[in-house]
């Protein structure tokens, strides 16, 4: 199985369509991807449409802003069913938290002397409740304040640095709730990205995640190194999880690794989608 479960579209904060990610992933012979926008999952049906003209399996995905012991930390949906009115509802709520958040944002940067900030992230996105820091960085990057988007993270849009507005996102036993009452596989994105030190390290974080109904971490991404592959992979063996793999593809500017750039996941791992009744197997 040749799979790509962690991509994001115009929906969130990436530069491309559904139809776009599915042609990419076609060219690459992938037999399974999942469009896993930021709070949202709008442009799946786009995904599955193509998906299935080109031949590339498709689950329903999402990637849930959340939190834990104050730690932001992300939750990808994957294989959710095409209705589920608690999750829908929930999504409308934390995009407006997002609107809210951006508003702020903007505020805080015309306090460090960068103009314009609101509309300037808003061009990027695709609606005022879709605004994300990505899209900040864009700005900044465009009007010469930063000549990266690596280097905006690190001196505005950080925890501690100016730009940065922290929010109340929802807790980790609310996103996998939700996703698991959608019909999904709860996925911890990236754990490598999470800076836990001061809050029980990893293993609490993934102990309150089995607890809460969590099922499969990412092992494979594009925030891991060939050594977190190992570790993680040891994770899923300790905790009983499934292993995941995703490019978290937004734009080939912005993004490490093209669509479906990716080894295969370790024999000593149970893929995440051992269970899922899939038409595209391989
Ligand atoms: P938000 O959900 O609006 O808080 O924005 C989070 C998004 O910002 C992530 O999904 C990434 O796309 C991007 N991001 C976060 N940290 C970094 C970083 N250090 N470098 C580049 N992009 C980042
Ligand atoms: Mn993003
Ligand atoms: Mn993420
Ligand atoms: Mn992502």
């Amino acid at each position: 199985m040749l799979a790509d479960l962690h991509l994001h579209t115009l929906a969130s904060d990436g530069a491309w369509t559904a139809q776009e990610l599915v042609l990419a992933a076609a060219a690459r012979g992938l037999n399974l991807i999942s469009v896993t926008d930021h709070d949202s999952v709008d442009a799946n049906d786009e995904a599955l449409h193509y998906g299935e003209l080109h031949g590339v399996g498709v689950v329903r995905g999402t990637e849930l802003s959340a939190q834990w012991r104050g730690v932001s930390v992300h939750i990808v949906g994957l294989n959710l069913h095409a209705q589920c009115p608690p999750l829908d509802a929930a999504l409308v709520e934390v995009r407006e938290m997002r609107r809210i958040r951006a508003l702020q944002i903007a505020d805080a940067l015309s306090q460090v002397g960068i103009a314009g900030a609101y509309y300037g992230a808003r061009k990027y996105a695709s609606a005022d409740d879709r605004i994300a820091r990505t899209h900040f960085a864009r700005y900044l990057v465009e009007t010469g304040h930063c000549s990266h988007t690596a280097e905006v993270f690190t001196r505005y849009m950080k925890p501690g640095k100016p730009g940065y507005v922290p929010t109340e996102w929802m807790s980790i036993e609310r996103a996998v709730g939700l996703i698991c009452d959608a019909g999904g596989t709860a996925v911890l994105a990236h754990p490598a990205r999470y800076d836990l030190q001061w809050h029980g390290g990893i293993e609490a974080l993934l102990r309150a995640f089995v607890d809460a109904g969590g099922r499969a971490i990412e092992v494979i991404c594009a925030a891991h190194s060939p050594a977190d592959w190992s570790v993680y992979a040891a994770y899923c063996r300790r905790f009983d999880l499934r292993a995941s793999l995703g490019t978290d593809f937004h734009s080939p500017r912005e993004s490490r690794l093209a669509v479906g750039d990716l080894p295969k996941l370790p024999s000593s791992v149970t893929p995440v989608w051992h269970d899922w009744s899939l038409s595209t197997r391989a």
